[in-house]
């Protein structure tokens, strides 16, 4: 928990009215600060929540900020979609004035522990998996941050004996103060955003922030596999380590296809690689980090087993959709940088068609190449990025412009044959033609859908 803090009688400015925006500012106003919200957007573009701001007392800028307004705050919250060298921002920091992103904020209202999740990839994924473990073990658990619903509007739900878990964005991480998980888990580091961040050390350094704050009391749990991330290993809190590779003196690791978990020289067996129903080796990773942390909260060997053998992963994560005439469908829209792409084509034995595309985030492409030779038989690009991945994943693979992703699915369906694995796993943001990842992957799931309907029209003699 960070320092306590009090709100009454200060000026807040709330900048970006999204989700995060809105809660933060509901929660500074009921607190008795005096609050301004303000959004580059205008009325009509942010709709309903606006009633509900103005009932509780929230001043409105809307349409863009004056830099007055910005300058006479004693606290600027910037929503995680701001980026924190934004002029804005730039002008506040001159004068002085505290910026902090709403973590920052909420951890000094929270009771309870809390354990903070962040890394590229997998975040989701293991947050939710280690939520899941938890109430198993049937310890009081809250969830929030980028999954679910923001930290704030949790706070008041947390007590002495509940743990809170929280996944962290590097945006979010960027801007704390004394925030402090008790446990912190940072599962891996690979480019991405780097539209935003500009560079991988600048990327990293602020995800590692996650442990700053962390006394010799916490706990850190980090990949031992991941060369990117055990550089950041911090001093002061006890460091746990998980692997697939080889084994820890502390932390969680693969043993002949067993999960072991040791600490102080003592070693469970908790549960067989088998047991894990997601595909994928990213996500015995995911499983790995998972099971530290919740040993680490206290959850019980026997708890931490169940929890996982009922966890049959999350929406759009390499999800199973359906299997036609023999040919199996996978979700991972949330593949929306390289790293998951390859984590996903890794996946499977071979055999794949593919479906890339979209925004380009300034990726690069010619990382797929190596594994689409050995994996894929056909690329099929959608969006806005198919000219660039086309020309940088030239000469590995077969590549077909389908432009859509229903012209993909339908290309798919027919150059597919039984055995074959078509998925989508685009390596890009959606926005190009989406409007975000769960659109996206809602569409291809229809779309999979409406084939297999027709599939089962055809073989029942077209009734
Ligand atoms: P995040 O919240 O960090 O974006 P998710 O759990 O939502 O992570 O997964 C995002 C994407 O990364 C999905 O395509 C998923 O299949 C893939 N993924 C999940 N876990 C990992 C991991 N440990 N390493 C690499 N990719 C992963």
């Amino acid at each position: 928990m960070a320092n306590a803090f009090e709100l009454r009688g200060k000026r807040v400015l709330v900048v970006g009215l999204a989700r995060t925006g809105v809660a933060t500012s509901l929660f500074c106003s009921a607190c008795g600060a005096s609050v301004t919200a303000t959004d580059a957007r205008t009325e009509n573009a942010i709709g309903e929540v606006l009633s509900q701001l103005r009932t509780a007392g929230v001043h409105l800028e809307l349409g863009g900020h004056r830099e007055e307004t910005v300058l006479e705050q004693d606290l600027i919250i910037p929503s995680p979609g701001v980026p924190a060298d934004a002029p804005l921002l730039k002008a506040a920091r001159a004068k002085g004035i505290t910026i902090w992103s709403e973590i920052e904020l909420a951890d000094r209202f929270l009771n309870g522990r809390l354990i903070g999740i962040t890394g590229s990839n997998g975040k989701t994924t293991t947050t939710s998996l280690i939520e899941h473990i938890l109430r198993s073990a049937g310890i009081s658990t809250i969830l929030a941050g980028n999954i679910g619903t923001p930290l704030i509007s949790r706070v008041e739900e947390t007590n002495d004996a509940s743990v809170t878990v929280v996944e962290l964005s590097s945006f979010q991480l960027e801007l704390i103060d004394s925030f402090r998980p008790n446990i912190s888990v940072f599962l891996n580091l690979t480019p991405d955003h780097l539209d935003r961040h500009h560079t991988l050390e600048e990327y990293g350094a602020a995800k590692a922030r996650i442990f700053e704050n962390q006394t010799e009391a916490d706990s850190a749990v980090l990949n031992a596999d991941d060369p990117a991330t055990t550089k950041y290993a911090p001093a002061k809190p006890q460091v746990f380590w998980f692997s697939r590779k080889q084994r820890v003196a502390q932390g969680a690791f693969v043993r002949e296809n067993e999960i072991v978990f040791r600490r102080d020289g003592n070693e469970e067996t908790l549960l067989k690689l088998q047991d894990i129903s997601m595909a994928g080796a990213h996500n015995v990773e995911n499983v790995l980090a998972a099971v530290a942390a919740t040993r680490l909260a206290g959850a019980d060997a026997s708890a931490i087993a169940k929890g996982v053998r009922s966890f049959s992963g999350v929406e759009h994560r390499l999800e199973f959709v359906a299997e036609i005439g023999g040919v199996r469908y996978y979700n991972d829209s949330k593949a929306t940088n390289v790293d998951a792409t390859l984590k996903a084509l890794d996946s499977f034995p071979g055999r794949i068609l593919v479906v890339l595309g979209g925004k380009d985030k300034g990726s690069d492409y010619t990382a797929l190449q190596k594994l689409l030779r050995e994996k894929a038989i056909l690329a099929l690009l959608i969006g806005a990025a198919a000219e660039k991945i086309e020309k940088q994943i030239a000469g590995s693979v077969a590549i077909e412009r389908a432009g859509t992703i229903e012209r993909a699915v339908e290309i798919a369906s027919h150059a597919a044959r039984p055995g074959d694995v078509v998925l989508f796993a685009p390596a890009c943001a959606s926005f190009d033609q989406f409007e975000n990842y769960e659109h996206r992957g809602r569409v291809f799931k229809d779309l999979v859908h409406q084939l297999e309907r027709h599939a089962a029209s055809t073989s029942s003699g077209g009734r």
